[in-house]
């Protein structure tokens, strides 16, 4: 039987919320379901203020605002990363300085950022790969000492935690993705945290197509005017719909799969020595977003998802180190990051789905063993 990469999963109640909200005759933005997901967030994971976005590749873009990037500011960024991390910063006219990752986890490597600092660093943008923390104390102290700003891309990052702090809490903002392929979905959908209050009114500005529409809609203000930049960044409330029913079944989707996380782990433990497994450091939790294998080259690599795919098991690889991708080989200084390439290069992702049953992830990895003890 074919095993997929990826399957959404569906909760059970998201087309009775989704009806419901149809039914309520207010299908845009900031509706019944949105406030629901919102009051869900703040109080479960204590963040200051959130909005539901329509992706984290557009919180990400508000980010970029809020902080005002403009033309030549420079942001660090880890090269491993998905391209909508650079995009948000670059589309505001940024250059980006991409750091190396860490020997025994592909996040950024801190202690290859301080040296990147120039006076015209404006931010970090942190990615908790694998929704695995990156060393914040280390980072929010750098910013801090050269005052730039912090972003969590925490897009894999939801129900993770740093020293027991939430991950997207520590940053001074930080984004979420809620695609199908995260713990938590809702098809496309994302979410922007505020933590610093500097930014709280004005990321419902940026949100509102530059309006100060959501302060109108609160009768702060008797009409609503065009205040600032802006775009659509609001989801309507048929995508927040869908969200909170999966947010009702977080726990039971988290527990799933972290089982599925630990039976992949303690059956490809014996591969210790041959190539390298997921590492969660002490200060990190594992939120089970993702089971990875580092092959020990790109040629490994290939011959593993090939023998996987000669099973019916589809595995994937991915990112492709940004710093030398063909939109920014030619913009970043000649650099040479090689943890990065070393993860672009061997990094195979097995299945990973809240409907995964155990017995196929013990088939699945008997079949990654049968490929390393041939
Ligand atoms: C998924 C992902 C994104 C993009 O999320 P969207 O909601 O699809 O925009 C950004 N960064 C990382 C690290 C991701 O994994």
């Amino acid at each position: 039987m074919h095993i997929p990469f990826n399957k959404p999963f569906l909760s059970g109640k998201e087309t009775l919320y989704i009806q419901q909200a149809v039914e309520s005759g207010k299908i845009s933005g900031d509706g019944a379901f949105t406030k629901k997901c919102h009051t869900f967030f703040e109080s479960t994971f204590h963040f200051k203020k959130v909005l539901l976005t329509t992706s984290c590749t557009d919180a990400l873009e508000m980010a970029a605002i809020l902080i005002n990037i403009k033309e030549g500011d420079e942001v660090i960024m880890p090269s491993f990363t998905f391209v909508s991390t650079a995009n948000a910063f670059v589309l505001r006219g940024a250059k980006i300085i991409f750091a190396d990752s860490r020997k025994d986890h592909p996040g950024i490597d801190e202690f290859a950022i301080e040296k990147l600092i120039t006076p015209k660093t404006k931010a970090i943008v942190v990615v908790h790969y694998a929704g695995v923390a990156c060393d914040m104390d280390i980072i929010m102290d750098l910013a801090k000492k050269h005052n730039l700003f912090v972003i969590e891309d925490a897009a894999q990052a939801i129900d993770s935690y740093y020293k027991n702090k939430p991950l997207g809490s520590i940053a001074h903002l930080s984004a979420f993705s809620f695609h199908e392929t995260k713990n938590i979905i809702s098809g496309e959908g994302g979410m922007l945290v505020i933590n610093d209050e500097q930014f709280l009114e004005r990321a419902e500005i940026i949100r509102e197509k530059g309006t100060n529409r959501s302060k109108f809609f609160r009768g702060e203000v008797d009409k609503y005017n065009w205040v600032d930049v802006g775009s659509s960044y609001l989801p309507s409330d048929i995508i927040a719909a869908f969200l909170f029913a999966q947010l009702e079944n977080i726990q039971k989707i988290q527990d799933k799969r972290k089982a599925i996380w630990n039976c992949y782990f303690e059956n490809l433990s014996e591969l210790k020595d041959k190539i390298q497994l997921p590492f969660i450091p002490d200060f990190a939790t594992n939120n089970a977003h993702m089971f990875y294998l580092v092959c020990k080259n790109i040629e490994q690599r290939d011959a593993l998802i090939a023998h996987l795919k000669s099973h019916d098991i589809h595995s994937v690889f991915h990112y492709l180190s940004l710093h030398k991708s063909p939109f920014y080989a030619d913009k970043n200084d000649d650099k040479n990051l090689p943890y990065s390439d070393y993860y672009t290069d061997g990094l195979v992702r097995l299945p990973f789905f809240y409907e995964l049953e155990i017995e196929q992830v013990k088939a699945i990895s008997k079949a990654v063993l049968s490929f390393f003890n041939a």
